[in-house]
């Protein structure tokens, strides 16, 4: 079986990830632009949405890392806020400063909720990656944060900067959060393992312990679809019009295809 993707040096397996199965499953031919291909890359453009959530994402990591006793308070996070606050992607300074107001409010209200529940749990770890071999390739992904509660129960938990609604049946359904469930199952055998989506917008959460049968049969899923992605000939693959390519980056090199309607 020859591997064609992924294989940075010789000794080195092969890796798949929440992104790149989430990528393949939305357009193949992405996939190949993204992970194995780069001969499109200059065609990638800054995002508004992966700046702002980028910026939250840091901001919250300093503010729920146990070993960062420097933004503790709301103060702290607005001061780390402009500190990290990533300007690329907006189309003007009026759209930027309308993000910008929109993450101060969400950092306020995230504080103000955190600071005023009573303490459940604490914080394992913030924005750390994971990885499980599973034989003949490696599962990896970046946990946004783990929190560990008095019962011995691990949840990890997702930080959606975009979101205002979640369900217990978005977090059961979404790959991602099971390959992190997957993940900690794996770093620590035994222990019960739940997930947690939590839409900043709103502060809505909702949480999904997957049974032990669903571990099963989600990791024989994901072996099979990522030997599937990782041993296919992507480039055999044909670019394919839907709704997702009017916002893609790489339509340029797609409309090279003359198939490509
Ligand atoms: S333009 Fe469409 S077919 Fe081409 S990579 Fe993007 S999503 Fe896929």
């Amino acid at each position: 079986m020859s591997y064609m993707v992924q294989t940075s040096s010789v000794a080195r397996k092969p890796s798949i990830s929440p992104s790149k199965i989430t990528t393949y499953l939305a357009c193949p031919v992405k996939y190949r632009y993204t992970y194995v291909d780069d001969r499109a890359r200059w065609l990638l453009r800054a995002k508004s949405y992966y700046s702002f959530g980028t910026t939250l994402h840091r901001v919250l990591q300093r503010f729920h890392d146990s070993g960062d006793a420097g933004v503790t308070t709301t103060a702290q996070v607005l001061a780390a806020y402009e500190e990290s606050w990533i300007d690329a992607g907006f189309s003007s300074a009026e759209e930027m400063a309308e993000a910008y107001g929109e993450g101060k409010e969400i950092l306020e209200r995230h504080v103000a909720e955190t600071l005023s529940r009573p303490v459940e749990a604490k914080t394992l770890f913030v924005e750390r990656q994971l990885r499980y071999d599973l034989g003949e390739f490696v599962l990896i992904g970046r946990l946004d944060r783990v929190d560990e509660y008095d019962d011995g129960t691990l949840e990890v938990v997702d930080y959606k900067s975009g979101r205002e609604t979640v369900t217990e049946e978005d977090v059961s359904s979404d790959i991602a959060m099971n390959c992190y469930q997957l993940l900690l199952r794996n770093k620590y055998p035994g222990r019960p393992i739940r997930a947690r989506i939590l839409a900043l917008r709103s502060s809505s959460s909702a949480a999904y312990a997957m049974s032990d049968t669903e571990f099963e049969e989600f990791e024989r899923d994901i072996s099979t679809l990522a030997k599937m992605i990782l041993t296919e000939d992507i480039y055999e693959r044909k670019a394919v019009r839907k709704p997702m390519c009017e916002y893609c980056d790489f339509l340029p090199a797609c409309k090279q295809d003359p198939d490509f309607a």
